[in-house]
């Protein structure tokens, strides 16, 4: 009986008129594409209820659930995919959204795995995602390469890299001996030894606020940020996704790791987190800014200029993880954020069990009472519990002595002696004013001994100046042994110290050592100048993230040479210090003018002086004088290496320079094996017109262009010139090599004006954009360079997309066009994006499509004033999905329309004559009316494959040769890397194998010209 009911109530849903799912997964897609994810996610599920076994719907869904974040649901429906539906492009696209989600949520092994399966179906970014999981895993073993981490950070967005979680655990016990504002004085602790610099973990944010109000108080930010923290926690609990789950689950794992299905507490978790709210960046990246002398301040303005940050850079954040750290002011763990993610390190050697201590603000050179209230909370790190045991009046008299100190320095006195004695006595008295005037830690001094060490500096008593600082590294906690021999030191290879240290690297120890290394090295105790450098460094780097490359210290560096030369200018140790420095900033034409000081006025022997110029003079192009330098160098030491390299790359550079001729493929190895591009400019035979351009407008105002000075084929490259600024985006995978697209600002090709049938194709490597011409130019035309491909959106839409009025010969024939014709074409391709797009290429028979989609194009032309007009870009992709229906000799005639089209109109052969083997390879010789477009690569390879397959020899080949040429012209492709990617892309390697090149030859007529489009590799 409960059976029949059953039947019953399934069965009635046949009597309601019938609704195809079809429409449901149509209108799903589009809101797909209008990013409405719950409502796309609907459409699919009602689909599914009336076709729940299609495959389309299903990946459809896994879609609309990913990009909802809704992973766990996401994973176990792809999961059902690739069990239920083993068929290819089912499996591909579930697997891939598998990996998309496994990286998401920073399950990164698994996700390459994924990446694994998809490699094998040809054409994707399997292996550029794969190489990105390589990076996270090596990252989540904390193996960071921030040098790369900084370039990202230029770009906005989230930075992409894996959290860390190095020896640290949580404590099974509260902390006993320091508070913070974590009441449940929870804390973190080392779970084996580790040395000063050593990563403990990094954290991406829950959530940062950049404050930018200046001169903001403490107080008053607390109180109105805390309301939106308070909020946005909230947000947190209500919206929790699987990776702040993880986090949470971080912060509950008693055993410190990553620990799932724990049970949460969101009260107590809140209360734990809105109790350590962390500020970041907020004094910390200055607080010397506001003590410093005016020089130094500039310095350090100039520093952050070069790590990219603005100096005003404040905010608030909280990281879980080290929120759970105590607080201390003398903290022997530091951290640094770039874009949202903290990394923090250990800053003095810390013992396995020993618990870690971060700072929340650096109020250490304030007086106690003034510092407890800055914190918030009582402290009880060992310099507060010391300051807790000074008497009241100890304060007071401190600032009054401090004040008293501040006094005498605006007093200068008639003799330097008495001057100093002044100082000096002062200092004794602050001393004084603790209850043990040898206590450790008298942090307040801070400021009066940086003082008195900079007033000894200035009257030359260095010793004295030295005996200062090295106190003042030891107030702020640092005792390592260091050494004041006088031994010289060799340059190269750089010296690895090992520092018997005690106590922590703070902030303050960057400045300070940089200092110390100053006197050092002017005192001829070049051990402590080495050491205290690489010191300094090394506390720039965990306090800061500086990194070498920032040259924050060849900065510094340099202001210390400039003002040690001021006392003694001829001193040729420090003018040669100096010119290294000079080096290291790339400021070469001060190089090469102190260069030829000291090589001729001081006859110099260094060795070094002539390395420095030579690679001065190569980074300007002087390559014959950077050779005369190199042999300078050998003359000293005949078998320098270095230079002997050198000099064969400067007479590789000199034709590259001269006459634009390339090794490409040695270039491009070069940049695999070093990561850097090393080529020279070259200007070509171009000129800036004499008289603006008068046809064709460009974002150039003026109008100014420029023109080629004589006849070239297509194929030449015009010029090759630096970026002034470049911006790189993602990596790419173009066949086996990564490439990047990036932005750049090119000076010389801004110069050109815009055309969307540009004559003139350009790519990059690295930073140097190549500018090739994609036809036979002759002298006195302009170079025309395309801004941006648009040529197929509707006129109105392209002339918004580029931002000014258009007049090459496309746009103008679009002018002529009336707005019916705009409407009626859209309608029309509205029509074809939703009946015909997907279903055809989707489709196991798409010749059932033909007539309909013949006759839509048909309409599509009539929409055009004159239906046979050139030009008609809007059509292509309808065109395209028509050729697609073809087979056999049919589809060798949309193939040519679709080039045709695209602007090269060259006469091809269409015999069925035998060619002779493919050795030696033809050299054709097409009278072209025509461009080549980028485009054009991948329709003369199907050109190449269907008439192939059908026995024409010879325009196969001719395809293959023509598609290779658009390859070099428009991507800078070798032979061997256009044969790679469109072996990835399934071609047999019968197609790829002939050498044979192609020469277009002018013929009559002007053509059709070129467009940009990127889509086809995409
Ligand atoms: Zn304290
Ligand atoms: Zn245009």
């Amino acid at each position: 009986m409960c059976k029949t009911n059953n039947l019953e109530v399934m069965v009635k849903p046949t009597n309601r008129p019938k609704v195809d799912p079809l429409r449901y997964g149509i209108r799903g897609i589009n809101l797909l594409g209008e990013e409405k994810f719950e409502k796309a996610l609907e459409c699919f599920e009602k689909a599914l209820a009336l076709r729940s076994d299609d495959p389309n719907f299903l990946l459809n869904k896994l879609t609309a659930l990913v990009s909802l974040l809704r992973y766990e649901e996401a994973i176990s429906l792809a999961r059902f995919i690739v069990e239920t539906y083993p068929f290819e492009t089912c499996t591909f696209s579930a697997y891939n959204h598998l990996g998309t989600i496994y990286y998401c949520i920073q399950h990164y092994e698994e996700a390459l795995e994924c990446c694994k399966t998809t490699m094998t179906f040809p054409g994707n970014e399997a292996k550029r995602n794969a190489d990105k999981c390589k990076r996270r895993i090596r990252e989540s073993q904390g193996l960071y390469d921030f040098v790369t981490l900084k370039d990202i950070q230029t770009l906005p967005g989230d930075i992409d890299c894996s959290e860390y979680i190095g020896p640290i655990k949580i404590r099974d016990e509260p902390s006993k001996t320091a508070s913070g504002r974590n009441q449940q004085r929870l804390g973190l602790e080392c779970t084996k030894d580790v040395g000063a610099g050593t990563l403990l973990f990094s954290v991406v944010t829950l959530f940062t606020h950049p404050l930018s109000t200046p001169g903001i108080t403490e107080a008053s930010v607390t109180k109105q940020e805390m309301d939106i923290i308070q909020e946005s926690m909230q947000h947190y609990f209500t919206t929790c996704d699987m990776h702040c789950k993880r986090q949470l689950h971080a912060l509950y794992s008693t055993m410190g790791a990553m620990q799932r299905n724990v049970e949460l507490d969101d009260f107590r978790y809140h209360k734990v987190v809105t109790s350590n709210i962390k500020p970041y960046n907020r004094e910390k990246s200055n607080p010397d800014l506001y003590n410093l002398p005016i020089l130094e301040r500039e310095q350090i303005a100039h520093i952050a200029k070069y790590a990219g940050r603005t100096i005003p850079c404040q905010g608030w954040g909280i990281w879980s993880l080290a929120a759970m750290a105590n607080h201390s002011c003398i903290p022997n763990a530091c951290c640094f954020q770039i874009k949202g993610f903290l990394f923090v390190f250990a800053s003095g050697n810390l013992k396995a069990g020993q618990e870690i201590f971060l700072e929340r603000g650096n109020y250490r050179s304030m007086s106690y009472p003034k510092r407890i209230e800055r914190l918030g909370f009582k402290c009880e790190c060992p310099l507060c519990l010391l300051d807790a045991q000074e008497t009241e009046k100890s304060f007071k008299t401190r600032i009054d002595c401090i004040d008293t100190f501040k006094y005498y320095c605006g007093q200068p006195q008639q003799s330097h002696e008495r001057y100093i004695s002044k100082l000096e006595e002062s200092i004794k008295s602050i001393k004084k004013t603790y209850s043990d005037q040898d206590r450790i830690l008298q942090t307040e001094l801070e400021t009066s001994l940086r003082t008195l060490g900079l007033v000894y500096g200035d009257y030359n008593l260095y010793k004295k100046g030295i005996i200062i600082y090295l106190q003042l590294i030891t107030t702020f906690g640092f005792s390592g042994k260091l050494s004041f021999t006088k031994t010289k030191l060799p340059q190269y290879p750089p010296i690895h110290f090992k520092i018997q240290l005690q106590g922590n690297l703070l902030f303050e120890h960057t400045y300070l050592f940089m200092e110390l290394s100053r006197l050092a090295k002017i005192l001829g105790y070049q051990t402590l100048f080495r050491q205290s450098l690489a010191i300094s460094r090394l506390a720039a780097f965990i306090h800061q993230g500086f990194i070498p490359k920032e040259h924050a210290f060849y900065e510094l560096a340099l202001a210390c040479f400039e003002k040690a030369l001021l006392l003694s200018p001829d001193h040729e140790g420090l003018l040669f210090n100096k010119l290294t420095s000079l080096g290291s900033l790339f400021r070469y034409e001060e190089v090469l003018e102190l260069g030829a000081h000291l090589t001729i006025v001081k006859q110099s022997t260094e060795i070094k002086v002539y390395q420095t110029l030579a690679i001065a003079y190569y980074n300007i192009e002087a390559y014959e004088k950077s050779i005369e330098c190199n042999q300078m160098v050998l003359g000293f030491q005949p078998n320098n290496a270095e230079a002997k390299i050198n000099i064969g790359r400067c007479v590789e550079r000199i034709p590259e320079r001269d006459h634009g001729r390339y090794n490409f493929d040695k270039i491009k190895a070069n940049i695999i094996k070093t990561g850097r591009l090393d080529c020279s400019e070259y200007i070509g035979p171009i000129k800036i017109r004499d008289e603006p351009s008068k046809t064709e407008s460009g974002v150039n105002q003026q109008r100014i262009g420029l023109e080629v000075t004589k006849d070239v084929a297509a194929g030449t490259i015009l010029f090759a010139t630096t970026a002034c600024r470049i911006q790189k985006e993602l990596p790419v995978s173009w066949g086996e090599h990564e490439t990047e697209w990036c932005w750049g600002l090119w000076s010389l090709a801004s110069l050109a004006n815009h055309s969307c049938l540009y004559n003139t194709g350009t790519f990059h490597l690295e930073e140097i954009l190549f500018a090739v011409a994609s036809k036979n130019l002759k002298a006195g035309d302009e170079i025309f360079i395309s801004r941006g491909d648009y040529t197929s959106l509707a006129y109105p839409k392209r002339i918004e997309e580029l931002g000014f009025k258009c007049e090459c010969p496309l746009c103008l024939l679009d002018a002529q066009e009336s707005p019916n014709s705009f409407r009626d074409r859209k309608i029309l391709l509205d029509l074809y994006r939703k009946n015909y797009q997907i279903q055809v290429a989707t489709s196991s028979s798409r010749g059932q499509y033909t007539a309909k989609l013949q006759d839509l194009v048909k309409k599509l032309k009539n929409t055009y004033s004159d239906s046979d007009r050139h030009f008609q870009f809007e059509i292509e992709a309808p065109l395209s999905t028509l050729a697609s229906t073809f087979n056999g000799e049919k589809a060798i005639v949309p193939c040519l329309q679709l080039i045709t089209m695209s602007g090269f109109t060259g006469k091809l052969s269409f015999t069925k004559e035998k060619l002779p083997p493919q050795d030696p390879p033809i050299h054709f010789k097409i009278e072209n009316e025509g461009f080549l477009r980028i485009d054009h690569i991948g329709l003369f390879m199907n050109l190449c494959k269907e008439s192939k397959d059908l026995g024409y020899e010879t325009l196969s080949r001719q395809a293959l040769a023509i598609s290779r040429h658009a390859a070099f012209i428009h991507m800078g492709l070798s032979l061997q890397e256009h044969a790679a990617y469109f072996k990835t892309m399934g071609y047999p390697n019968q197609y790829l194998t002939f050498r044979d090149t192609v020469d277009a030859v002018e013929s009559r007529v002007e053509f059709h010209p070129v467009v940009y489009n990127f889509h086809l590799f995409k």
